[in-house]
């Protein structure tokens, strides 16, 4: 007994505010017992003897539970019970009755009655059922503010958000998304998503998060652009796509995040516009001051003691590593404003591995360093750009040698499988740091330590490379080890470069 008077109590504690229950019952005892009773509980308790006074209480003011007496002179219960669940759902009806059958108890259930109470009943009994319907009420609350909480949150949310259910019918869809797609309409909900979005991308990504197998929980991205009608130019959207499930996982429907990065793109192309212009306007005279320096190195101007020499011949080192930055930073600035990939022609990997050896060889030789081509096939042939794709394996070369002590080994090798096409560079160089080694493809990071510190480079090699890469929707991936060497493999998936 005790336990459930303290469940009762936790109950009516847990609950913000104090319950109010609604005692609709013609006797007298019956009404007196319970205001007692749940008084002492903590509630607030109201009664009324037939249902018309009890409709009309419950019309003023809410109650969270009502005790229903069915049989009453007048209005019956039933009567009751149907015009309280029509009007007020929220309310807990817990239906009192002196005739408990089996048939009654199904037809006051359908009505939506919560619980019952037999008469007579035990004080014991009612503490019980009305505990019951507290902690209904408190999870029905908990849902309702939870509810509650995400509309603010999506709702003021800068971000755009849809949501969809399974038949690709709006379930949510926020302010900032309708602005978005410049939508005035007020009611989107349960209207299917192509009446509202155009772009086939966008509607690709819907149907593929929807139908993703249950093994699968990726997200879908990708960035978009979308005409606007009151700015001249279009917004570009990055987009983010994800299913949502069931505990079964079966898929529920789709949420779609749109993040409006116009600005971003906009500053992040004034940038590459802003480098490419210095890094142009800086080579001419670069490569002119190289030409004046070789005139005068060369002995053309006159005879040079050899001091002069050294110390021109530094300046025309320096000048040549400016050269090299200045056309790294125009490589990667046509990289990251789409101007790579224009022309594509047949190429094979085979061919281009074994020109770029030839041309590293003397390098290689100079610090002994045995360069081979590990042998596969007679030729791999892929769609590709010869500049860029050239580019690439001539940087991994390259960085393989500068980065290997003198005597090392360095074996490059071109394959097919299956589903793909690979080129693979090792070393037995000095490795990277695994710490270092996610920021390799940064744009001007460098590995420095004692071992590299005197390497000259930009920074960019890397960089440019994972762009050509991924312009060829590849992939590339690196492997190293400190003092053991590193090795880079490159993946071009067969379906796109397939001729
Ligand atoms: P750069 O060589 O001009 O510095 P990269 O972008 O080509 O720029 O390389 C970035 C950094 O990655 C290099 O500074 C170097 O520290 C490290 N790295 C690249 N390739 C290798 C390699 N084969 N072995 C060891 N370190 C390497």
């Amino acid at each position: 007994m005790n336990n459930s008077k303290d469940s009762i109590k936790d109950s009516v504690k847990n609950i913000v505010f104090q319950p109010r229950v609604l005692v609709v019952d013609d006797e007298v005892r019956i009404q007196e017992v319970c205001h007692r009773l749940l008084t002492e509980e903590g509630c607030d308790v109201e009664v009324a003897e037939n249902g018309i006074k009890g409709l009309k209480m419950i019309e003023e003011k809410h109650f969270d539970i009502i005790l229903l007496d069915l049989m009453m002179p007048g209005m019956s219960g039933l009567d009751v019970l149907t015009d309280v669940k029509s009007r007020h759902p929220d309310t807990v009806v817990i239906v009192i009755t002196g005739y408990a059958t089996l048939e009654h108890s199904i037809e006051t259930m359908k009505k939506g009655a919560f619980d019952f109470l037999s008469k007579p009943f035990s004080p014991q009994q009612l503490r019980v059922v009305i505990s019951k319907a507290i902690e209904f009420i408190h999870t029905l609350q908990d849902i309702a503010t939870e509810k509650s909480r995400m509309r603010v949150m999506i709702n003021t949310l800068n971000n755009g958000v849809l949501t969809t259910d399974n038949q690709k019918r709006i379930a949510l869809a926020n302010p900032a998304f309708l602005k978005m797609i410049g939508c005035r309409k007020k009611s989107v909900i349960g209207h299917t998503v192509s009446e509202f979005i155009k772009d086939p991308r966008l509607l690709d990504m819907i149907d593929q998060a929807i139908e993703q197998p249950e093994d699968i929980f990726a997200e879908i991205t990708d960035e978009i652009t979308m005409p606007t009608s009151t700015k001249k130019d279009d917004m570009i959207i990055g987009v983010r796509c994800i299913p949502f499930r069931d505990r079964l996982k079966r898929n529920l429907g789709s949420i779609t995040v749109f993040n409006d990065i116009t600005a971003l793109k906009k500053i992040d192309q004034l940038k590459s516009d802003f480098v490419s212009m210095v890094a142009h306007e800086i080579k001419s005279p670069l490569n002119s001051i190289l030409m004046q320096l070789n005139i005068v190195l060369d002995g053309l101007a006159g005879e040079l003691t050899d001091k002069q020499k050294e110390i021109l011949q530094k300046s025309s080192n320096r000048v040549k590593s400016l050269t090299a930055l200045s056309t790294e930073l125009l490589d990667i600035s046509k990289i990251e404003s789409g101007l790579i990939n224009q022309e594509r022609e047949e190429l094979d990997l085979i061919e281009l591995i074994k020109d770029q050896v030839v041309l590293y060889r003397d390098q290689a030789n100079s610090k002994s360093i045995h360069l081979i081509i590990k042998k596969t096939r007679k030729e791999i042939r892929m769609m590709g750009n010869r500049t860029n794709i050239e580019e690439v394996i001539s940087n991994l070369i390259s960085n393989a040698i500068r980065y290997s002590p003198d005597g090392g080994k360095i074996t490059v090798l071109a394959d097919e499988k299956s589903d793909c096409a690979k080129i693979m560079v090792s070393d037995t160089g000095f490795g990277i740091p695994q710490k270092e080694l996610e920021h390799i493809f940064d744009k001007f990071f460098r590995v420095k330590n004692e071992k590299t510190r005197h390497i000259n480079g930009t920074g960019l090699g890397l960089a440019i490379v994972k762009n050509v890469v991924e312009a060829h929707h590849g992939t590339i991936e690196v492997e190293s080890e400190v003092d053991k060497g590193t090795c880079f493999s490159i993946y071009f998936p067969k379906s796109k470069y397939k001729i």
